[in-house]
């Protein structure tokens, strides 16, 4: 599980607003391994969405690295991005909106196998999506019902198995159970599981959500503010969770776990803009261990114990 599938080097994503530069992503490093499952968790608009389409290319990066396979595809021109659109899936959050009303589960399917050039004739196409509606737990003649026909974990089931049809390496998943029933979580979730095993995939997960996190990941990634500020192994960093955000984020939901035992840090105020954050260390508005240096100079992402990352004047 070593071995480096992305690396993505102080990647960041501007947007230019009337009130000041929007810092969506703001110089976030770190590593996907291959065959590992990445969790990144945050409160919303930290900027997990964007990051994951930053990587996938969906958006222009404003600067910075995306190593993929060795290669840097940051700035890779749209007309060389398809072999790259094979190589990495997403699923998006609402299979509600993230499926076309107007096209058949057949159409839905078929399409990225037009698109890339996948098969060589109806039959074999056909045989295909057979073959990806039963591994999702779906019948042939679901091909024929048009999305408004399916359930909501239905959906969700056809728009992972519209990832899969071009056969990706990784997987990309923007919160992919929350707009579903709790009742369904649990088999969308197990479902992936199984499919990740069988067909040896590397996942990316976000989510704000931190139990889901929890539950899937190998490694995690804690986000505020555009900024990594915690990253490790999922067990130590929800055993002992160092940087005061990821701290507090922690104990504000449950943990369903007796041996996590996290201290009581209560986690105050609102998140600050994006448009001109915070000096220094952004969380310091609301951080309780708030130093001097901690308002006029950044805290890098540094190693500290156990071989995890943590942003935090605490440490360095
Ligand atoms: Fe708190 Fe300072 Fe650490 Fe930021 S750098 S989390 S303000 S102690």
């Amino acid at each position: 599980m070593d071995k480096v599938l992305i690396e993505v080097e102080d990647l960041k994503k501007h947007y230019h607003t009337s009130k000041g530069t929007l810092k969506a992503v703001d110089g976030v490093s770190l590593v996907i391994r291959k065959g590992e499952t990445f969790g990144l968790v945050g409160e919303s608009g930290c900027g997990k969405s964007t990051l994951i389409r930053t990587i996938l290319r969906l958006l222009y990066p404003t600067s910075g690295k995306i190593i993929f396979e060795g290669r840097n595809i940051a700035h890779l021109h749209e007309k060389d991005l398809k072999d790259l659109r094979k190589r990495m899936g997403i699923v998006f959050q609402d299979p509600h909106s993230s499926l076309n009303p107007r096209m058949t589960i057949f159409d839905i399917l078929a399409r990225p196998l037009k698109i890339h050039k996948i098969v060589k004739n109806r039959d074999d196409m056909v045989l295909r999506i057979v073959e990806i509606l039963k591994l999702m737990g779906l019948q042939a003649e679901h091909m024929i019902r048009f999305p408004h026909e399916l359930s909501g974990g239905q959906k969700q089931r056809v728009a992972i198995a519209r990832a899969l049809m071009v056969e990706p390496e990784i997987l990309f998943l923007d919160e992919p159970t929350s707009a579903l029933d709790v009742s369904v979580q649990a088999k969308i979730l197990k479902l992936l599981d199984k499919v990740k095993k069988q067909r040896n995939l590397t996942y990316f997960y976000i989510s704000h959500d931190i139990n889901l996190i929890r539950v899937v990941s190998d490694r995690i990634a804690v986000m505020y503010l555009g900024k990594i500020v915690e990253l490790g192994e999922k067990d130590l960093v929800f055993q002992k969770p160092l940087h005061p955000y990821t701290n507090g984020l922690f104990r504000s939901v449950p943990i369903p776990d007796p041996d996590v035992k996290i201290e009581k840090i209560p986690l105050e105020g609102e998140v600050p803009s994006p448009v001109n954050p915070p000096s220094g260390c952004r969380f310091h508005p609301r951080c309780e261990f708030a130093k001097s240096v901690c308002k006029g100079k950044e805290p890098k992402l540094m190693k500290v114990e156990d071989g995890r990352m943590v942003a935090c004047h605490l440490y360095q």
